[in-house]
């Protein structure tokens, strides 16, 4: 369930903070295992509060200079870590699928869009452009810059295990911000892996740093240090709300992605091959455990049982497998808990009268893995209308009007990503206005790059990040009012 590395270095069991490899104070570890076959691939340390004020403050301590810094030999150091990064996108991939489970070509493609943010931002952070606004009066000038935030930290999940770090990195580092990273504890490898990149890069000491362990005692000090100005997190709605709350105490700038519920709706008109792809990339990719993924499938009456019909045939020959493993398209679940709420949403369907189109069930190679699943005639009194499921079972729920769909769609507190399929340019343009979502695809299934911004709105989350605006919440807007002139 393992590939062995063209550069072991990469594969870094110590945290790196302040610029040098360490263990936990006491050297309490943490293993780290493949959720495919259940082996543990190694350790990491066990880092908690003690540890992560160091990073912080070794992060203040390395705040000046990097600031002080150009734009331009900050994105050269940049520019040297995207470069590294691709360079290294094999080992980096293989890191991925051996602690996360997704098919290595998934864990390829990850990479590469992990490295997209750090060119991205390598290229923004010189474009942080001011403002000169025409004065209230004579003898004043009123002048507008964009200055760095300050220390952040920030706090990723397993799903995306290099992506979400890089695009919270990328802009911070860009804009001139030092950053403390928790990487989840499910997947720290692949965030160690690109602290070593980083360092070989050129990126100073303390500038980025990197503690795992515990995820209460190092998010404890991240939200309540006053050394920290922002937080930035990608994660559960849930642990997002707490965080959030923490942060209240020091006023913290925050930045939150959070859960979402995305509606994928495919109105009559739809041309139903592209809808059929479109869904299963939406719904499928990494076996469905991506906050953007489709997580009620809308479909109109008059193109429901083709749709149906055509999504399960594509669906039933899909294999389930290791990552590692030519031809997988469904790697494991990341753990067993993970399918265990996968099958609670199944069950509850099931229950409340759904019928199995196809999967329905654990896979038969054990572990945490899951069939891909269609359901049929689900209704919204079922949970997996109410809660996002995070794995691969697509639910197919039934409406008549435009305006029922739209009434459906929003019916949840989140509001990350929607998908709507139809050619009607009236109904495009209606329905993609009254979608209460951050992200809206229309005839097309596949939203993320680094160059749009990727954000949610009601409880999904605050700020956005990729695109020009990403660099954004990493800068403080200053005003300059010069008088006696
Ligand atoms: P998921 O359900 O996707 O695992 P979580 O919100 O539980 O999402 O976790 C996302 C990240 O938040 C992980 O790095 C996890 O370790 C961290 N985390 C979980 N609980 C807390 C907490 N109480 N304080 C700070 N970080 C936390």
């Amino acid at each position: 369930g393992t590939r062995a590395l063209s550069d072991p270095k990469l594969f870094r069991q110590q945290c790196y903070v302040d610029g040098a490899w360490v263990d936990a104070d006491g050297g309490a570890t943490i293993a780290v295992d493949n959720p495919s076959t259940g082996d543990v691939l190694g350790t990491v340390p066990k880092m908690g509060a003690a540890e992560t004020r160091r990073a912080i403050e070794a992060a203040e301590a390395a705040l000046p200079a990097w600031r002080a810094r150009t734009a331009k030999e900050r994105s050269q150091i940049l520019r040297r870590w995207f470069d590294l990064m691709m360079a290294n996108q094999e080992d980096l991939a293989a890191i991925m699928t051996a602690e996360q489970g997704k098919p290595l070509a998934e864990s390829k493609g990850e990479i590469a869009y992990a490295a997209s943010f750090i060119e991205w931002f390598a290229e923004e952070g010189k474009r942080t452009y001011g403002d000169v606004i025409p004065a209230h009066g004579t003898d004043k000038r009123i002048v507008v810059i964009k200055q760095p935030v300050g220390v952040c930290a920030a706090i990723t999940p397993w799903n995306f295990p290099a992506a979400m770090i890089t695009r919270k990195a990328g802009p911070a580092l860009a804009a001139g911000c030092t950053m403390v990273l928790k990487p989840a504890s499910q997947t720290p490898f692949s965030a160690l892996a690109l602290c070593e990149l980083a360092e070989r890069a050129g990126v100073p000491k303390g500038v980025l740093s990197c503690v795992t362990g515990s995820a209460t005692e190092i998010g404890g000090e991240m939200t309540s240090n006053p050394i920290v100005r922002k937080v930035t997190f990608t994660g559960s709605t849930e642990i997002g709300k707490l965080l959030l709350e923490q942060c209240a105490r020091t006023v913290k700038k925050t930045s939150m992605e959070l859960g979402g519920n995305a509606p994928f709706i495919v109105f009559d008109d739809a041309d139903l091959e592209p809808a059929v792809k479109g869904a299963i990339a939406s719904k499928y990719r990494n076996a469905g455990q991506t906050c953007v993924c489709a997580n009620r499938i809308l479909v109109q009456d008059g193109i429901y049982d083709a749709f149906v019909k055509r999504l399960a045939e594509a669906v039933s020959g899909m294999k389930v497998g290791d990552g590692f493993k030519e031809g997988t398209v469904i790697g494991p679940l990341i753990d067993s808990k993970a399918v265990a709420k996968v099958e609670e949403h199944v069950e509850d369907a099931l229950a409340k009268g759904a019928k199995v189109v196809t999967g329905g069930k654990r896979a038969s190679l054990g572990g945490s893995f899951f069939e891909p699943t269609v359901l049929a005639d689900t209704t919204p009194d079922m949970k997996i209308f109410r809660e996002e499921t995070f794995g691969p079972v697509a639910p197919i729920f039934r409406f008549k009007t435009e305006e029922e769909a739209i009434r459906l769609a929003n019916d949840t507190e989140f509001g990350l990503a929607s998908y709507f399929y139809g050619r009607d340019i009236g109904r495009v343009w209606r329905v993609a206005e009254a979608l209460d979502y951050g992200i809206v695809g229309i005839n097309e299934g596949i939203i993320s790059t680094e160059i749009a911004p990727f954000g949610g709105v009601k409880e999904s989350g605050l700020g956005r990040e990729g695109s020009h605006y990403g660099i954004d919440d990493y800068l403080e807007i200053k005003y300059l009012c010069m008088g006696g002139i």
